[in-house]
């Protein structure tokens, strides 16, 4: 077969490998493959905005501060220091793209604020500023001529030097691309490259409630796992506090700008429970807000808490989210200027990842990741909001310039084998793969979610160990589909968080276990794997 040849092959089409694909554009040709249509991310759901110093007032040691104290000591101080120092040059680059960042009369952006931040800093879009970068982006991508967009495109596997043919002799272990499955034609593909950037976003699908669209599954953190490459961090799940409470739909976010707006939280019996669980009442980290409706929940037994932005001034509120009141409005009937709106906390965002260094390369020679599937060391035990679009475009922004800059070797004579399908029958068992996701959905939500403990977790590795067998022995007799390469992912993934969370006997940060309450010193280093 014959191999698809780029500089750069971008596996994905958010946020993140968008604007690394733009930048190199310029320098060489682009191959961007995405899972399924170009605007399916998680990028394009984010409401809040994007952190970022835009004021006299504010000032960049004060964004880093809010960053650290969330991270609980985990944060790599590089890393946030060129996060928030770079911030406001990477705000005027989208701007100069054609970003409408929303304005007060008086020419000023209109700043929002969000829990764990000491000031206004939050530029947004109304409530769709994912969307509305992520729209400006796509067409800018679309327009490029050197830049190849390959929709419905899935990576399968990293192609390393244990792929290849020829003896290297590589000190090093080296990635040569992707091995790339074409849904419309079953084939899977050969995508070479000089370059390859893990740009897969989030894994929050391996739970059963989250906030995340189909496609945030862990393909680029499973991949590159199995291809020997360093992960760091997977304990470290955010839960975000309020998702809607809505079962049987697909997720919806109540953004955390709605209680910076000044809306509450109440319980069943419409008491202010926030009080009780920490002095900063809503605005509270997002840990604290979820694990307190997490409590409140199980003390009373009530299915969901409320948001209840009843009380604000209705223009303001329409005016600020209008996705959110027509989506309550369209699916509860629920006029959110009035009513109390349900909610429950949900997997939002995965703070680990393949682990990077400041421009983004990984432990292997020639693969970069960027965006939420990276570990950068900005996030640290815990994301401070509205801080990962901005990771993303800081750190593709310096990911692209070091691939630009650095001098490197083209290996066009690697003979990299086709992709290898012999033995494999079609047993058409669907409903395994179906059955297998749901059960491991389960096991992550019911031992390893936002309270743990030893016992919980052990169980959980015990139950994985069995689907984890019986989902490889279903891949290697079966040709691969998305859905089967999903599965595997997450169950990857599973195992990943499971094991980082084994490691960590402490409470810090997302990962809570009920048998060490405290934080310890011992533990103030990365969970690396
Ligand atoms: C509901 C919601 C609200 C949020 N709000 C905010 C906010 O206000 N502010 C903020 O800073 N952050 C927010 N976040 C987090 C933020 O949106 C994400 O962390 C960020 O957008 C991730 O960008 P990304 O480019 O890394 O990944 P994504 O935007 O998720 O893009 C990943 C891409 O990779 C593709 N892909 C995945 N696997 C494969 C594969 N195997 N082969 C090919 N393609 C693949 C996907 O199809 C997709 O195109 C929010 C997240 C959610 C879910």
């Amino acid at each position: 077969m014959n191999s698809i040849k780029s500089d750069y092959l971008v596996i994905g089409s958010g946020i993140a490998g968008l604007s690394f694909a733009l930048k190199v554009a310029e320098f060489g040709e682009v191959n961007l493959i995405t899972k399924t249509r170009l605007e399916d991310t998680n990028s394009a759901l984010a409401q809040g905005g994007v952190a970022a110093v835009t004021t006299d007032e504010d000032d960049i040691e004060l964004h880093a501060q809010d960053t650290f104290t969330a991270g609980a000591g985990l944060c790599h101080t590089d890393a946030v220091e060129v996060m928030v120092r770079e911030a406001p040059r990477r705000i005027k680059e989208l701007i100069d793209y054609g970003v409408h960042f929303d304005m007060k009369s008086d020419g000023h952006f209109d700043l929002a604020r969000e829990g764990g931040h000491g000031m206004f800093r939050i530029l947004h879009v109304a409530d769709e500023t994912g969307k509305s970068i992520q729209d400006v982006l796509i067409r800018k991508v679309l327009k490029h001529p050197n830049i190849h967009i390959y929709e419905n495109h899935m990576a399968v596997e990293l192609i390393t030097d244990h792929h290849v043919l020829n003896n290297l002799q590589s000190a090093f272990n080296i990635c040569f691309g992707a091995y790339v499955l074409d849904e419309k034609s079953s084939d899977v593909k050969i995508f070479r490259a000089d370059y390859t950037v893990l740009a897969t976003g989030g894994a929050s699908r391996v739970y059963q409630h989250t906030t995340n669209p189909q496609v945030a599954t862990g393909d680029g953190i499973a991949m590159a796992y199995r291809a020997g490459v360093r992960i760091a961090n997977m304990e470290f799940i955010q839960f975000h506090p309020t998702a809607l409470y809505e079962p049987g739909s697909e997720p919806f976010l109540i953004s955390e700008a709605c209680r910076g707006s000044g809306g509450i939280l109440l319980n069943e019996a419409g008491e202010r429970f926030m009080e009780r669980y920490d002095k900063r009442l809503e605005l509270a980290p997002r840990d604290i807000v979820a694990r307190a409706i997490d409590a409140e929940c199980k003390l009373r037994g009530d299915a969901c808490a409320y948001l209840d932005m009843s009380h604000l001034h209705a223009n303001k509120v329409l005016a600020h989210f209008p996705n959110i009141a027509s989506h309550c409005q369209e699916h509860l009937k629920i006029d959110i200027t009035r009513e109390r709106i349900p909610v429950v906390p949900a997997a939002h965002f995965v703070c680990g990842g393949v682990m990077t260094n400041l421009n983004g390369q990984t432990s292997m020679h020639n693969l970069f990741a960027v965006g939420e599937t990276a570990h950068t060391g900005v996030h640290g035990a815990n994301r401070l909001a509205s801080n990962s679009l901005l990771e993303g475009i800081v750190f593709a922004h310096r990911a692209a310039k070091r691939v630009i800059e650095k001098s490197h070797t083209t290996y066009n004579n690697v003979l990299i084998p086709d992709w290898d399908e012999t033995g494999v029958t079609d047993p058409h068992e669907w409903g395994l793969i179906r059955n297998n996701r749901a059960e491991l959905q389960a096991i992550m939500w019911d031992y390893v979610g936002i309270v743990r403990s030893k016992v919980q977790l052990n169980r959980a590795i015990r139950r994985m160990t069995t689907l984890y067998e019986e989902i490889e022995d279903y891949y290697k007799r079966t040709p691969v589909t998305k859905d089967l390469l999903e599965l595997r992912n997450l169950s990857a993934v599973a195992y990943l968080i499971v094991r980082s969370a084994l490691r960590r006997n402490e409470s810090r940060g997302l990962h809570y276990m009920t048998d060490y309450p405290g934080q310890d010193d011992k533990f103030l280093k990365d969970t690396i794997i």
